[in-house]
């Protein structure tokens, strides 16, 4: 057999056993690449070795070399764990057939070990699902106690600051009248960072995968809620046509809101702002854009503005800095993106994109057509 390997071009270590003690010895002693085994052996035989092979875990090809034994003999070897049967008379097969054996042993390796970083991968996994979940209990409690704990002290300031507001009015005091005013007014703008997280917190929470909304009719609601506000700067609206796409109305009306609202507020003083609230559509998706002829934003601050209380313009404008915050995080949770793009001085055009609603009506009516013109052809 040593020679047939050689002949082949192999150059193998090998060590010769005869007993089972000797086999079971010479296996651990050191990491052999395969076992050839003959079938029949004067007190040993073929499947001892097999079985002793099988205890020990090793996973290395063993081969059986015999005269011939019947394939009934050879099939039962194979079952019980032989990698390969080789007759005497063709023992030119053993050298492929270890060739072929040591490949699939390597294969088997290979695939042990993407199966153990598999399962490795999968306990990560749930590991981070675990901590996901853990805190989004966290924030929901966050959330509650925001709601709930934070606004009570919160009522009490303000009774009490409105009380002596009251108390000093048209007295002589002024002082004591101005700083309660203060504090009431602190404590409304507190009143809406609170508000503003338990809205962040709830946007995008279960969003219904079916909701649609038509989004002409939503961008119009919002222009008429506006509406005092764009009459008051002499502002000019224009809306659409835009599609129906797959988003609640509530969560649309919002962005639309805040988007709308800020075109409004970020105008330039001498300039009536213009505002162009238009969608493209294309491969399912609608692509929005609101666009202004505002105040603009310098390019370092694109991205920023999304995050949460973030704000470029201190007190020269109300707002808490949630707006923004909010729409992306409402039509993210519906599989959008949303950004902006600006020239400083000249106007923003906030983008955003959402799936837009199928006619289901239509796609019924084309698959009908398609089904009658096959039955026709
Ligand atoms: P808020 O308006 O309450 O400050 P937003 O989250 O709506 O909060 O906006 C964040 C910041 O982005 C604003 O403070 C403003 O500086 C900037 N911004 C938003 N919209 C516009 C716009 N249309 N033109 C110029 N700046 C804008």
């Amino acid at each position: 057999m040593v020679e047939y390997l050689r002949r082949y071009g192999y150059d193998p270590d090998w060590t010769r056993v005869e007993t089972a003690s000797e086999f079971e010895a010479a296996l651990t002693a050191e990491p052999w690449d395969a076992v050839l085994s003959d079938y029949n052996m004067s007190g040993f035989t073929g499947l001892d070795a097999l079985e002793i092979y099988q205890r020990t875990g090793l996973d290395i090809p063993f081969i059986l070399v015999s005269g011939s034994i019947g394939e009934e003999r050879a099939v039962d070897a194979m079952r019980r764990g032989a990698h390969d049967y080789i007759i005497k008379d063709r023992v030119q097969r053993l050298a492929p057939a270890v060739e072929r054996e040591l490949r699939e042993c390597v294969t088997r390796r290979e695939r042990r070990e993407a199966n153990l970083e598999l399962r490795r991968l999968n306990r990560e996994l749930q590991e981070s699902m675990m901590l996901l979940t853990r805190s989004t209990a966290d924030l929901k409690q966050f959330t509650f106690a925001a709601s709930h704990d934070l606004q009570e002290p919160l009522r009490t300031v303000s009774n009490y600051a409105q009380l002596l507001v009251r108390r000093h009015a048209g007295s002589a005091v002024t002082e004591e009248a101005e700083f309660a005013g203060f504090i009431t007014d602190a404590v409304e703008r507190m009143r809406d960072l609170i508000q503003g997280i338990i809205a962040y917190s709830d946007a995008g929470r279960n969003p219904q995968r079916q909701g649609v909304a038509d989004a002409q009719d939503v961008a119009e609601d919002a222009r008429m809620m506006l509406a005092d506000r764009i009459e008051a700067c002499g502002a000019t609206v224009e809306i659409g046509p835009l599609p129906r796409v797959r988003m609640e109305r509530k969560p649309l009306l919002q962005v639309f809101r805040s988007l709308l609202g800020n075109a409004l507020k970020y105008r330039r003083a001498d300039v009536p702002p213009q505002i162009a609230i238009s969608a493209e559509q294309e491969n399912g998706l609608a692509c929005f854009a609101v666009a202004d002829n505002g105040i603009g934003i310098e390019e370092a601050y694109r991205e920023r503005i999304f995050e949460l209380f973030r704000r470029l313009h201190g007190t020269d404008y109300p707002g808490i800095g949630l707006g923004l915050a909010l729409a992306k995080r409402l039509v993210e949770t519906h599989q959008g993106r949303i950004w902006v793009e600006s020239t400083p001085g000249e106007g923003s055009t906030f983008y955003f994109i959402l799936p837009m609603a199928g006619d289901r009506m239509a796609v019924k009516k084309e698959y009908a057509s398609r089904a009658a013109s096959v039955v026709t052809e």
